[in-house]
Formats: C-alpha cells, structure tokens, sequence
C-alpha cells in the first residue's frame, strides 16, 4: 500500500473567466491541478476545454481571475515570463504534432532539448537518445516525419514536450488524429509518463484516453459540472470501465 501524500497544486486557478466577444467561454472555473496527478477534462465539442487549458498554460490571456504555478502568477505575466515559464515547467501535445518536416524525428527531439535548456549538446542528445528508446522510437529516429507513422510522430512530440522535465505536460486531444492502434501505443506512453510521475492534463472527448487518467473533469458550458476519482489504470480494469461509463451516462454524454 502507498502512503497516502497530501497533494500539492502545480497549477491553481481561481475564478477564470475567458470571453469571446459577447460570449463567456469559461464561468468563474475555481481549479487546481495535482502534483502526479493524470488529469483529464472532458466535455462535448465546444465546451470550453481547449481554452481552459490555453489560459491555465498561459497560450491565452483569461479575461478574469487569477492563475498561479508556484510562485509564479500565469495571469498578468509579461511574454518574457510566460516564455520562461513554457519553456522551464510546461511541455505541450497537440492533435497536430507541429514536427519540423525537414528534420530527422531524432533532431526535432534534441532541438527542444537546445533551445532555453541549461544542459550541453552532448547532454541533451544522451537525453533524447534516451527518450527515444523509452518511447519505443528506435526504429524511426532517423527517419522524417513524412516517413513515419501518425503514432511514431505522435509519440515523438511527447519526447519532444517532455526534453525539458516539465513540471506538468499539457496535451490537447493528442490522439484525436490517430487511427486505434496508434491511439493505444501513444495513451500508452502517457500512462508511462504518469506511472513515472510526471503530471499530465489531458484534454479529450475520447473515453478510452479518459480511462488512463485518475481524475476526470467534466465542462459544460464553461463550467466544471462534475468530477469522477479513479484508481491507477492497470488496476481494477473492469471496475474503472463501468464507472468511468456510467458517469458519463449520467451527465448526458
Ligand atoms: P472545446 O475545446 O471544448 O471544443 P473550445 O475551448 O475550443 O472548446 O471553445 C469553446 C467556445 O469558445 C466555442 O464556442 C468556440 O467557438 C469559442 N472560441 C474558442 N476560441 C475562440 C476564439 N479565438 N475566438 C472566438 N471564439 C472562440
Ligand atoms: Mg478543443
């Protein structure tokens, strides 16, 4: 049995109001995220998930309320703040895994590594050699993104966000352009990532992906409506599924 940790918030966020126009995207979300926690938010399209995750990484400016990481204040910080902050604490995932298409998977991967990081050049590239293994990437490093698979890309920009050891890793439906088998070995990863204790905030509309968190927020209209614990995936499979299924059942997914 593990001891039971008291968590501490990477990313506290309190009363955050984003507006489009008119439009209140996000309504006064009072949030914080964990400390090896996997979180994961999900929400019908346009439920405001994107832009919950851009404001609490800064990508976005919220309209209201405040955001802290440690020390640091997200909202108010000047550009150079928020680049030192993206670039010392955050790595970021997307659907769209924005490889530079000119170079080897392997030089993307040691790119991140060079650019902001303290470390030398033989440093970061021992590390990404590493990394490329532990994601299972050994057969593709030295290939371009054009010549390897959607997964491969994929699991590539998860090395490429995690060079730097953030303090938590953003991603935004990453596998959202992935066919099943590509999906399954890059949710692998992350669940890797997290059993290794990196903090991860997911957002998905995917349940299988929802599956591999053990804290799943639910957004409707710009407000978390509902919040579901969930052991460690690996454990108690069938007992996570149901859950996870009839909690969604309940909230109208
Ligand atoms: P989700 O990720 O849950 O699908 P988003 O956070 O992307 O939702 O969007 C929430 C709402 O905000 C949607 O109605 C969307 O059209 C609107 N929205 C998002 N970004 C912008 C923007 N830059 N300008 C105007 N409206 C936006
Ligand atoms: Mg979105």
């Amino acid at each position: 049995m593990k001891d039971k940790k008291v968590k501490t918030p990477v990313i506290s966020g309190k009363s955050i109001v984003q507006t489009f126009g008119e439009t209140k995207v996000l309504n006064e979300i009072d949030l914080d995220i964990y400390d090896g926690d996997f979180t994961v938010i999900m929400g019908t399209s346009g439920s405001g998930k994107s832009t919950l995750l851009y404001c609490l990484s800064g990508m976005e400016q919220a309209a209201g309320g405040t955001i802290y990481c440690g020390d640091q204040t997200v909202t108010g910080a000047s550009e150079k703040e928020l680049t030192k902050l993206r670039a010392d604490k955050f790595g970021f995932v997307f659907q769209k895994t924005h490889l530079v298409s000119n170079l080897t998977l392997y030089e993307n991967i040691v790119m991140a590594g060079l650019i902001g990081s303290g470390f030398s050049e033989n440093d970061v590239r021992e590390r990404a050699r590493q990394l490329a293994v532990q994601m299972n990437l050994q057969n593709a490093v030295d290939r371009l993104p054009s010549q390897v698979s959607g997964g491969e890309a994929q699991r590539a920009a998860v090395a490429r966000a995690v060079m730097g050891n953030p303090a938590i890793l953003f991603a935004d439906e990453p596998t959202g352009a992935l066919n099943k088998a590509n999906t399954k070995e890059v949710l692998n990863l992350f669940t890797k990532l997290h059993e290794e204790g990196q903090t991860i905030l997911l957002v998905t509309h995917d349940k299988e992906a929802a599956l591999r968190g053990n804290r799943i927020l639910y957004i409707e209209d710009g407000r978390v409506i509902s919040e579901l614990a969930l052991s460690e995936y690996g454990k108690d499979r069938d007992t996570r599924e149901k859950k996870l299924a009839e909690w969604l059942e309940g909230l109208g997914w």
